[in-house]
């Protein structure tokens, strides 16, 4: 083998020394077979071996002490057990030191004899219940130091384990390569690459074992954003998007014509995005807001911008629910300027389809709204030009590749149901320029919130009958698990039966994902009109619906609901002028339960909200099952490492705005990670 040239990521670990076939197979099922991965098999945390001082060491806690031995041992038997005690001078105190099954260490015990002693100790009695002891005349190992602790298994050992990385150290530690760029290095003070390889897993002190995890956290953080970094930037830099041609004055006749005026959020958003349109890149931008605050507008007119330019637009939907609503939106927004709009999911019959299909194509229907097999498979375009989308089916490179087979390479808009805290939206969504819309539109009553207990229902059940006396329209909402689960579905179809027997004199409608496209929409439409005053529902209402009238939502069972579903709930009312209420009935059991009632009535500003969920909840839960989009960090933590994220972010962002990011020799070895990266698939990267 050539040393000049060795990888470490290319030596099998068979190559360390002790490490067996046997061993190495078990390596595997740690996802362990080179060298360079071994190494970044680091610790989660540390065991202190340091001599200590028996007089400071607290009641109960665990200590490395050091003594002589005063005395032969005595060894007690009991049951086929032993109980082994031993008087050892440990400075000016004698002590105890108690060892249990472990009698063949009587011989080795002999009076003035240097020994050290880890165990957990008893201050009263001055007795420790040794856990691991050496011989300083052995060459005492673990004495004195840090032990990082590593997560193990098989037949894996964690000692053997420390040895094994020890020794890889020692054979292969020279091969450790920089892999951030110099002057980085510097300016944010890190420890070189190949120093903190050593001492995260033997750190001389907790500062040096901090300083190493933190070189490697922040190693990780800035790899990760420069993927999504440079992925941006090469959008932009390749200028094989379309430019759209719009004038700022048909926009403005355009917002003019809105029953309402744009929040100053929403102009700015508008500008943001137009902005991008004009640009002969590819957009790829995410439209982050509260609910409420009034998203679906600000789409509308990316849509008309892109008619007005001569092409068409998609709307891709969470559901059929929210796709017909869409399209009621924008045929009332878009068709008196002449826009076609068209809805395509899966229960068209086959002639609709077709119809809709050869529409497209020909380039009649100018807008089309639908789920997402929108831009699958047969869909033809005839000029697609923006794709506006959710955040539930982000365009990944699945979708990206998918277009472009198709010779489309469209402008991305990207709406959040709910806000994202910061850290992870930099990671989840770091590719991504930002739109966000802070304030809801003028006149909007906050939503008062209520907790109550299920023995509150008849209360809550005169509360629903006040508001609709009023003229409102109200939601109860049962919890479903499962749109599949027959239970729940009895649940709900139960609940119905009660709210149609509590309110004999007012109509109350029944929504389930069990219903077909049709009837869903028949319900959807009878509550819009206000035909029906009650609707009980599953979370299918959870996103998007808009009901402006509606102004009391029920929510039974609210404890078995995460905080940003409830806050989506929540945002069902409070659309319109009315003042508006969420009624959580609940009896949580656990105290996460009790602090999520307890944050959703004190707060109704979901950047709030989701700043406490994640708090709650950690980063790896946040998104919940949905397709997260954030990789699994070894070292770094989201919920700590917040303002290393962030220089590693801007960081990155920089590098990569440099011309000389793309030529430079010195980043190669950057460059070529990315390279291997899926969302370039093999790009060309200068
Ligand atoms: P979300 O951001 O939750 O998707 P929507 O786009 O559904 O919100 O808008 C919520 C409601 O607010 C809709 O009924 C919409 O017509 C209305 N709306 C949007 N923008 C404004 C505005 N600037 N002023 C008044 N009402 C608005
Ligand atoms: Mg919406």
């Amino acid at each position: 083998m050539n040393l000049m040239t060795l990888r470490l990521e290319e030596i099998p670990v068979r190559h360390i020394k002790g490490v067996s076939a046997r061993r190495e197979e078990e390596l595997h099922a740690f996802g362990i077979r080179t060298v360079a991965e071994l190494l970044e098999h680091f610790p989660f945390r540390y065991e202190d071996y340091r001599v200590r001082d028996p007089e400071e060491v607290g009641d109960g806690e665990k200590a490395t002490i050091r003594g002589r031995i005063a005395a032969p041992p005595v060894v007690q038997r009991y049951g086929g057990k032993t109980r082994m005690t031993c008087r050892v001078a440990a400075g000016r105190m004698l002590v105890t030191a108690v060892w249990f099954n472990r009698h063949f260490l009587k011989d080795q015990l002999t009076p003035g004899r240097d020994i050290t002693l880890t165990g957990k100790w008893d201050r009263r009695r001055r007795q420790i219940t040794v856990a691991e002891s050496e011989f300083p005349d052995r060459g005492a190992v673990k004495t004195g130091t840090l032990q990082p602790v590593y997560s193990v298994g098989g037949g894996i050992t964690q000692n053997w384990m420390r040895k094994t990385i020890a020794q890889a150290l020692l054979q292969f530690g020279h091969l450790v390569p920089e892999v951030l760029p110099p002057g980085l290095i510097e300016r944010r003070g890190l420890m070189p690459r190949r120093e903190a390889m050593m001492r995260i897993h033997a750190p001389g002190s907790e500062e040096e074992g901090a300083a190493a995890r933190r070189r490697m956290a922040y190693e990780e953080l800035f790899l990760f954003q420069l993927k999504l970094q440079a992925f941006r930037a090469h959008t932009r830099r390749k200028r094989d998007g379309i430019a759209h041609r719009v004038d700022s004055e048909s926009i403005r006749a355009f917002a003019a014509g809105l029953p309402f005026e744009l929040t100053e959020g929403q102009k700015k958003a508008v500008n943001e995005i137009l902005r991008d349109m004009r640009q002969p890149y590819c957009m790829n931008r995410l439209l982050q807001g509260d609910v409420g605050s009034g998203k679906t507008v600000v789409a509308a007119i990316a849509l008309y911008a892109a008619v007005k330019s001569g092409h068409q637009g998609a709307l891709m939907a969470p559901t059929e629910i929210l796709a017909e609503q869409h399209l009621r939106t924008l045929e009332k927004l878009l068709g008196p300027h002449g826009i076609q709009v068209a809805l395509l999911t899966g229960s068209l019959t086959e002639r609709q389809r077709r119809d809709v299909l050869a529409g497209l194509q020909m380039g009649v229907i100018d807008v089309v709204v639908g789920t997402h097999a929108l831009i699958q498979d047969d869909v033809q375009f005839r000029s697609l030009s923006l794709v506006v989308t959710d955040e539930q089916h982000r365009f990944g490179v699945e979708q990206r590749s998918i277009l472009r087979r198709k010779g489309i390479r469209p402008d991305v808009l990207t709406m959040t149901a709910t806000p994202i805290p910061r850290t992870l939206a930099i990671t989840a969504f770091g590719d991504m320029d930002v739109s966000t819309l802070r304030e809801r539109p003028k006149g909007r009553v906050p939503v008062k919130t209520y907790w109550v207990r299920p023995g509150m229902m008849e209360r809550v059940l005169g509360f629903i009958r006040r508001e609709v006396a009023a003229g409102r329209q109200a939601y109860v909402i049962c919890p479903l698990i499962e749109e599949s689960d027959k239970l729940d579905v009895e649940n709900v179809i139960d609940l119905h039966r009660r709210m149609v027997e509590a309110f004999p004199d007012f109509k109350v409608g029944l929504l389930h994902g069990r219903l077909s496209a049709a009837e869903k929409d028949a319900v959807m439409r009878a509550f819009s009109s206000g035909e029906t005053q009650v609707l009980v529902a599953t979370t299918v209402v959870e996103v998007g619906v808009d009901v402006p009238n509606a102004s009391l939502m029920v929510v039974m069972d609210a404890d078995r609901f995460g905080l940003s579903q409830l806050h989506q709930l929540r945002g069902r009312v409070g659309r319109g002028t009315h003042a508006s209420y969420c009624v959580l009935i609940a009896d949580p059991k656990s105290e996460a339960g009790l602090e999520r009632m307890r944050i959703m009535t004190e707060t109704d500003d979901g950047f709030e909200v989701s700043r406490r969920d994640l708090e709650l909840r950690g980063p790896g839960d946040f998104f919940g099952t949905k397709q997260s989009g954030l990789p699994d960090f070894k070292v770094a933590d989201l919920t700590t490492d917040f303002a290393l994220l962030e220089m590693a972010r801007d960081d990155a962002a920089d590098l990569v705005s440099r011309e000389a990011f793309w030529r430079d020799p010195a980043c190669a070895r950057l460059r070529e990670l990315l390279t291997r990266d899926p969302v370039f698939q093999g790009e060309q990267l200068d």
